[in-house]
């Protein structure tokens, strides 16, 4: 396995907003976390990137212990996260922005991995010296991706990417997602958006009140219309 969840517990004060998550992503796999607003798929996702320490439980990745590790070390592993609402910088341009992701690479392939991005997105080339905040929804959602990617991951998570996208854009974002999980990257999504995250996903957790109440395969998951309908509102 290359990201193993054992038994995480993440704790507001009071609130436990994840109650002892066990999960998976293997190499090169797609996994979806679902679930309804407040679930605690967004705190899992933070405690997975070292901006919450978790109150119980332990995150290995690649083999490596990674719970007590500072965030940039987790980016080092190549532990990626483009979160929810995008967080790119809109004072800075659209460039600036692609270095950010880069900002603990010491080597030399940098500027020619931009390259790569901006082929794959001829919108950020057209728009590289603007200000990243003229650029549209799905432009900065992209470029969130972009950015993620200049980290050289092997594992990207993305906190709910479809969110307050054009119906076009979300299926740019999906194409976009099996493109890189097909150049090897594994893929951990939390999605409101069950049916798409269930058809690019092999396998899915659905998370209610910070706890894992089902997974399984995608296919499976997609079958059990009761237990999807009560968890996910028929998404
Ligand atoms: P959403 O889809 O709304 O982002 P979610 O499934 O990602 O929901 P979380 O954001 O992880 O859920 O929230 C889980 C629980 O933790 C909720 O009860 C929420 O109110 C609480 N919570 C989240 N962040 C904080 C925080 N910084 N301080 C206190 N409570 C929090």
């Amino acid at each position: 396995m290359l990201l193993e969840v054992s038994g995480l517990d993440v704790s507001y004060g009071r609130t436990r907003a994840v109650k002892g998550a066990d999960l998976t992503v293997g190499q090169g796999e797609i996994v979806a976390v679902l679930g309804a607003n407040g679930a605690g798929k967004t705190s899992l996702l933070r405690a997975l990137q070292g901006a919450v320490k978790p109150a119980g439980g332990r995150i290995v990745f690649d083999g490596v212990d990674l719970t007590a590790q500072s965030s940039a070390a987790r980016v080092r592993s190549g532990v990626m996260l483009v979160p929810e609402g995008r967080q790119i910088f809109v004072s800075m341009t659209v460039h600036e922005n692609l270095l950010m992701g880069a900002y603990l690479r010491r080597d030399g392939a940098v500027e020619s991995d931009i390259d790569a991005i901006y082929d794959r997105f001829p919108n950020l080339a057209q728009r590289r010296d603007m200000k990243a905040s003229v650029l549209s929804g799905g432009e900065q959602q992209m470029l969130a991706i972009g950015r993620a990617m200049l980290g050289r991951p092997r594992l990207v998570m993305l906190d709910e990417p479809s969110l307050g996208l054009s119906p076009l854009f979300v299926e740019r974002l999906f194409d976009l997602l099996g493109e890189l999980n097909r150049e090897g990257i594994a893929i951990l999504l939390v999605e409101q958006n069950t049916t798409m995250a269930l058809e690019l996903a092999a396998r899915a957790y659905v998370l209610d009140l910070g706890a894992v109440v089902l997974e399984g395969t995608s296919a499976e998951l997609m079958r059990d219309e009761a237990l999807t309908e009560a968890y996910l509102g028929g998404g």
